[in-house]
């Protein structure tokens, strides 16, 4: 090693000591070689096993959006475990690098299944103006922009407007707030993505009622193809009610 390069290796060690990085997935101290999340967490994640993309329990709910082809999720979502923390750091530390990991390792790690095939386009799920002012940054962009720099194409923030935010309407009662998911997004731009094939990107998905809000706005281009990724979801297992 030269001296240049031991005094770096020094120098990291020191900032190390004096700033320590902590995984974003349990809050230990990261080893000197790791970014963002500890191996231990990495080797955890909960990741989804049904590769059945095209025929899982999630899609079969929504049998009649004919232009839906796929959809994927890089892990299951259950409270506590590595994914939902991974989710919430993001999110509530407006923490963008992870949010690109998130995304760079869900495309590597499901390259050898069918989730990406023929997909053109992400689209990101929007924020509000608001919410994007106060958060900083869109956490569903930045898993987006990790999954584009893998896949090699583009992301589009131009095509989805959201209108209203469900979690700042408080004000209206749980009817209302239903009535209003199927308009929680409008259709900016539609001029090029008429028989594309378009995938849209969001954190996590629990009940679904966002991702559906998305899904119906798209439905106005003719001839789109839409599939969904999430980091997350709440696994539907064979026994559940649906
Ligand atoms: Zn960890």
């Amino acid at each position: 090693m030269s001296d240049m390069a031991s005094s770096r290796e020094w120098i990291r060690s020191l900032t190390d000591l004096l700033f320590p990085r902590l995984c974003c997935g349990c809050g230990e101290r990261l080893a000197l070689g790791e970014q963002l999340v500890c191996s231990r967490c990495q080797l955890s994640l909960p990741l989804e096993t049904n590769h059945d993309w095209d025929f899982n329990r999630r899609k079969a709910l929504w049998i009649d959006h004919e232009r839906l082809v796929r959809m994927g999720a890089l892990t299951r979502y259950q409270r506590g475990n590595v994914a939902s923390e991974l989710v919430r750091s993001l999110k509530f530390r407006r923490h963008y690098l992870l949010g690109e990991w998130m995304g760079r390792t869900a495309v590597q790690l499901l390259r050898h299944t069918n989730l990406f095939e023929g997909v053109e386009v992400l689209v990101p799920i929007p924020l509000t103006r608001q919410r994007r002012f106060l958060r900083g940054f869109n956490q569903a962009e930045a898993i987006a922009r990790g999954m584009a720099s893998e896949l090699g194409i583009p992301v589009r923030t131009d095509v989805l407007r959201r209108i209203y935010d469900r979690e700042s309407q408080t004000h209206f009662t749980l009817a209302q707030r239903l009535e209003n998911a199927d308009h929680v997004f409008a259709l900016q731009s539609d001029s090029d993505l008429a028989q594309r094939h378009v995938m849209v990107v969001d954190d996590v998905m629990t009940t679904g009622t966002t991702m559906l809000g998305a899904i119906e706005a798209l439905e106005a281009v003719p001839t789109v193809r839409i599939s969904t990724f999430v980091f997350a979801w709440v696994y539907m297992p064979a026994a559940a009610h649906i």
